[in-house]
């Protein structure tokens, strides 16, 4: 069976130390796609990481393409972080009331993202997009929300319905323990069908609260939006009196100086056409840097109906957490258009050179991007828009691609399922390294029969 193959490559040092941590940490981890189950095997613990390299137990180095799942930005341990994070913690670890650099942090958002007029900063995710539901469901006064198969918007229950993330390779499509009281609450659409979309709104509209999407989906693998798809939802939510949600908690001030939505604002002002706007954005990863920060921001009516101005209660013993923001700020100052210039060329040498290889090699696959978020489906004849469009790829062949790679001190997501990630550390050199170990690898799984 799969599992007996991938088994195989289980090293004795990798087995003791998997038993150990899963003896008290469940499965082994603290969150489900380090576990390696999407690629079979078990991971050494990680020592330490820096720049575009992380180290594990063993003292083995990996070009990290992983990237704390994207938090990871600037790369490892970069001195102006590390510097400000001292600085910083030397001055006090939390206080629970407001700081200056907060503030700072907050305006740096909406400086770069205009329809982030007011910010709220939570400290995951998860925190932003659950708040944000609350927001749209307290201002409409309705209960639905629609969201997408295959997008994930963290582990609230409302939105752990049809998500991807670890859900995708965790064999569970939809969380235990969510009530079917919840669940119905959230409708979920085939990602880019505007019948779908049109029709749930035609029959649905009236108790629809929100809509909420990736700005660009990366948790089933990196999806380009559908060309006015986006402007569809919003145009419907507007119609409907309905709340569009714009979760940019990956993609925010990653795919491009203002994230997902900002590359359809560009095209839109190129075209000649008013861009669109969300009502409420969902932020985190790069804007803690590495450390948990999160927000949720929009438009200053909706923003202003949560307490202590308004009814919507939300709030967070960490939130605003003062080294946090540190590092926070500190890496979003990083984030200039020479760091915008350098993860766009390295992304597209990486996206094309891999792509060129696997094609030399006569290997069917498919690169989902936009801007400079990528990855890569092997089995596919083209990039998927749709759940059900991603789960044809060839998942083995993937692990097979995983572990060839790993060998060349490359380390892949373990699931193919989520975005490839570089940073600010990334150069031309590791470029031609990952080429040379797709090289190396030649796709002998993907081409069994
Ligand atoms: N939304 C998106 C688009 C994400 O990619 C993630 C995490 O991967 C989340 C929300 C949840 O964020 P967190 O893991 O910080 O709770």
């Amino acid at each position: 069976t799969k599992m007996q193959r991938l088994g195989l490559r289980t090293l004795r040092g990798e087995q003791a130390w998997a038993e150990r941590a899963a003896d008290i940490l469940p499965g082994g981890v603290n969150s489900p796609v380090r576990a390696w189950n999407g690629v079979g095997g078990h991971p050494l613990p990680i020592a330490s990481a820096a720049g575009a390299v992380i180290t594990d137990g063993a003292g083995r180095d990996y070009l990290d393409l992983v990237d704390s799942w994207g938090a990871g930005i600037v790369g490892h341990a970069h001195p102006a972080v590390v510097s400000a994070v001292r600085a910083a913690a030397s001055n006090g670890l939390s206080f629970g009331a407001t700081t200056e650099a907060e503030v700072e942090l907050a305006e740096e958002i909406r400086d770069r993202y205009e329809p982030a007029q007011k910010v709220r900063l939570v400290s995951t995710g998860t925190e932003a997009t659950m708040t944000a539901l609350r927001i749209a469901r307290a201002a409409t006064g309705r209960d639905v929300i629609v969201k997408f198969a295959g997008l994930y918007h963290g582990h609230s229950d409302a939105l752990l319905v049809a998500a991807g993330s670890g859900l995708a390779t965790s064999g569970v499509p939809d969380s235990a323990g969510v009530t079917k009281a919840v669940a119905a609450d959230t409708m979920v659409l085939p990602y880019g069908d505007v019948d779908a979309l049109t029709d749930a709104f035609a029959e649905h509209g009236s108790r629809i609260a929100a809509v909420i999407t990736e700005a660009v989906p990366a948790n089933m693998g990196v999806i380009a939006p559908p060309a006015g798809f986006h402007r569809l939802i919003s145009d419907l939510c507007r119609n409907e009196g309905a709340v569009f949600i714009v979760d940019e908690v990956l993609s925010g001030f990653r795919a491009g100086p203002a994230g997902g939505w900002g590359l359809e604002r560009d095209a839109d002002i190129a075209a000649g056409r008013e861009p669109w706007a969300p009502d409420l954005v969902t932020f985190g990863k790069v804007i803690g840097g590495g450390l948990p920060v999160a927000a949720v921001a929009g438009r200053a009516d909706l923003m202003d109906l949560l307490a202590p101005l308004g009814a919507v209660y939300q709030a967070g013993t960490l939130s605003g957490n003062p080294v946090a923001v540190a590092a926070g700020l500190a890496t979003m100052r990083l984030l200039d258009d020479d760091a915008y210039a350098h993860l766009t060329r390295v992304s597209t040498m990486m996206r094309r050179g891999v792509s060129a290889e696997l094609a030399s090699h006569g290997i069917t696959h498919a690169v989902g991007h936009a801007g400079t978020l990528f990855s890569v489906f092997l089995g596919l004849e083209e990039a998927p828009v749709t759940f059900d469009d991603v789960s044809r790829q060839d998942a083995l062949a993937y692990s097979d691609m995983f572990h060839s790679l790993r060998g060349s001190g490359i380390a892949l997501p373990p699931s193919a399922y989520e975005a490839w990630f570089v940073s600010l550390a990334h150069t031309d050199e590791h470029v031609g390294k990952v080429v040379d170990a797709i090289i190396a690898w030649g796709g002998r799984e993907a081409k069994q029969p």
